[in-house]
């Protein structure tokens, strides 16, 4: 049988540096990816190297996602799964905003990076690496991708990348998703839980939809917010919607200011869509009256999702020209299981 074919894409990060000579922290070449780990030779994968320009995940743009979505579709064709390896600090946003650009994707698309640099003895992200590119070209018995969608990898379990969220910036085990259950554990085999896993029509050719708004902003509610802030900060020139960090199951002050200048907003077209600020649970806006004033002047429930998800999903939808009622409903529908409902 033929040996699976994998693209690894390196867009840079901590996973990229290793120890020279005398003991300085340089760029490691993927491009010599079997004679640095020769482990990777077992796995019985043809392996071809695309390197990016390699950045510090903090200046990454929705540019750089448009480059790696086009590279991806480029070579799509070509291979039978993808690994991207990227900075930790904003994996979640990137590979969130990935798996909305590529529509109709059958192909394992995997992200890992590590906290610790390849060339220091004690990285994860050698184990990392080898078994995001295990999971990436895995196969069922029918022959087809075993995980067919945009996918994390870190320390021993695998994610859909848009339920997950970076939460330290010290354990090795870095990402979490509190809202939905890994779609495979890796212990001694990797055990995978095909009933979460996401399968597309395969008939559908692959599109990528990369045009991102930036005409919008994550808003975290604070007790004590001023009614001044809040007005200047939606008015903001251009803006055209609003991720709003509220407290518990989606609730924010009742005060008649507060509710006036959101529902102005909301008036003058720009999208609200509340997020809880709790890493796990959902927005329940009908619970409390905090809940209910939100929801009564077109706040739209982003249940459960991230952040992460939330804002690039609204950039994607308001990139593709989506009015503000068609990107509402949107925004509260499952488009790529980035919320717990349909
Ligand atoms: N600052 C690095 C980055 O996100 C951290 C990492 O790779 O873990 O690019």
């Amino acid at each position: 049988m033929k040996r699976p074919a994998i693209l690894l894409i390196y867009t840079g990060g901590t996973i990229g540096m290793r120890r020279n000579e005398s003991g300085t922290l340089v760029p490691f070449d993927f491009n010599t990816i079997e004679q640095e780990i020769p482990a990777v030779r077992n796995l019985n994968v043809d392996i071809d190297v695309h390197k990016m320009p390699p950045i510090d995940s903090s200046n990454v743009t929705p540019a750089r996602w448009s480059e790696l979505a086009r590279i991806i579709a480029e070579n799509y064709d070509r291979y039978d799964g993808f690994v991207v390896l990227h900075g930790t600090d904003t994996m979640s946003y990137t590979a969130s905003a990935l798996s909305f650009m590529l529509e109709n994707n059958t192909k394992p698309v995997v992200f890992t990076g590590s906290q610790i640099p390849m060339g220091i003895l004690r990285t994860d992200g050698r184990e990392n690496l080898i078994t995001a590119i295990e999971i990436a070209a895995a196969k069922d018995e029918q022959g087809r991708a075993r995980v067919p969608e945009v996918a994390l990898y870190f320390q021993n379990r695998l994610f859909r990348a848009n339920r997950t969220t970076k939460h330290s910036a010290e354990a090795l085990s870095a990402f979490v998703s509190s809202n939905m259950a890994p779609l495979a554990e890796v212990g001694v085999n990797i055990v995978y839980n095909d009933m979460l896993i996401h399968r597309e029509n395969d008939d559908t050719p692959l599109r990528i939809s990369d045009n991102m708004s930036d005409n919008v902003m994550i808003l975290k509610l604070f007790p004590g917010i001023s009614q001044q802030t809040l007005r200047q900060v939606l008015a903001a020139e251009g803006l055209r919607g609003v991720i709003l960090e509220t407290f518990g199951t989606g609730n924010a002050p009742t005060a008649d200011w507060f509710i006036e200048v959101l529902e102005e907003a909301i008036g003058r077209g720009i999208v609200v869509v509340n997020i809880t600020q709790c890493q796990g649970g959902a927005v329940e806006m009908g619970l409390y009256e905090t809940g209910r004033r939100l929801q009564s002047i077109g706040v739209v429930s982003g249940y459960d999702m991230t952040t992460e998800a939330a804002v690039t999903k609204l950039m994607w939808l308001l990139g593709k020209g989506e009015d503000a009622k068609l990107c509402a409903q949107n925004m509260a529908t499952s488009l790529r299981g980035e919320l717990s409902r349909s």
